[in-house]
């Protein structure tokens, strides 16, 4: 008998909170509930299934949410509120999924791992950092927060001045082992939410961001998963994207998409990761990946829709 594939999905974090939504629990669960209906096919298709997902807005709204308390009440680190995260959006996806399935007659287990990430104290984003995070402020607020809390801060192009932390390379996921054995028993996995809480080798917590495709990559790899399949708000990856010769790429090999990564066409915080991400998986493994929209997610994964990437 042959066995069941082992598939990692990633899910953008748009996936959860779509622009202009406010974040109501009741929109929380209909975003939660389209998504698991998407992934539901994937999972009925004799699929092993592990679910990682971004969590950029949220982590927002908890910051922000204890930037209004009174000033002597404490603030969580970053990786205590990335923490919150996996528990929050995990339990929106299982949830929807345990429910999306028991609608169509199927009983899955679902389980959702608090995952830590191995991150090197030495790796440059650390003297460097550059991922964006929390509240816009005026120029004056940052001054007083860079000296009364510490932050590094500096001006985003799009609005203000904004907090930035280092977005430190994954270099192991803890939990994967576990993540492999749950999924392999047959549930359905939520791991790595928020691209995982971020530790040093010496298990030091550390106030950083990593990238979501990136340790999913990596979890992929680690668990030797025979698919990974990266859902976003796009049709998959293009070139000239937003510019004059704008092209969709269907089916693409690993050498070739190398190539145009170092032509400047995926920029970083956004395509670039996922390129990167996919370019790691299938050069390590031979096995293939795929980028393309979540509302797709089936035909995506079955190679019919979004860029697929061949090793
Ligand atoms: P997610 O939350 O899913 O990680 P991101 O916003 O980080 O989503 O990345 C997806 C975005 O990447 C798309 O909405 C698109 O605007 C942008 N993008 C930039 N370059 C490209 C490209 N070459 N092809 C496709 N999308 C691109
Ligand atoms: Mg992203």
């Amino acid at each position: 008998m042959a066995s069941r594939s082992l598939v990692v999905v990633a899910l953008g974090g748009n996936a959860l909170l779509r622009k202009g939504q406010k974040g109501t629990p009741e929109e929380q669960w209909a975003t939660a509930r389209v998504a698991a209906e998407s992934l539901a096919k994937i999972a009925l298709n004799g699929v092993n299934l592990v679910i990682t997902h971004g969590n950029g807005p949220q982590v927002g709204m908890i910051l922000e949410a204890f930037e209004s308390l009174p000033p002597e009440r404490p603030r969580p680190s970053l990786d205590i509120a990335n923490a919150m995260t996996q528990g929050w959006l995990g339990y929106l996806i299982a949830h929807s999924l345990t429910r999306t399935l028991r609608d169509k007659g199927v009983e899955r287990e679902t389980v959702v791992v608090a995952t830590r990430v191995v991150v090197s104290k030495k790796d440059p984003s650390f003297k460097n950092p550059t991922k964006y995070i929390g509240s816009y402020y005026t120029r004056e607020e940052a001054e007083r927060l860079m000296r009364e809390k510490g932050w590094v801060m500096k001006p985003d192009p799009r609005k203000g001045w904004r907090r930035v932390v280092p977005s430190p390379r994954p270099l192991h996921i803890i939990e994967h082992s576990l993540i492999k054995h749950l999924a392999e028993r047959g549930a359905i996995v939520v791991a790595v939410g928020g691209g995982g809480i971020p530790v040093t080798e010496e298990l030091e917590p550390v106030e950083a961001v990593i990238d979501k495709d990136l340790a999913s990559s990596l979890l992929a790899r680690e668990i030797a998963a025979d698919k990974l399949v990266i859902l976003t708000d796009v049709p998959g990856v293009a070139i000239n994207y937003g510019r004059p010769g704008e092209r969709w790429l269907s089916r693409v090999s690993v050498d070739e998409l190398e190539g145009l990564y170092r032509e400047g066409h995926f920029p970083p915080g956004s395509m670039g990761p996922k390129v990167e991400a996919v370019i790691e998986f299938v050069r390590a493994t031979g096995k293939p990946a795929a980028i393309g929209r979540l509302e797709e997610a089936y035909d995506v994964y079955q190679g019919l829709k979004g860029t697929q990437i061949t090793p």
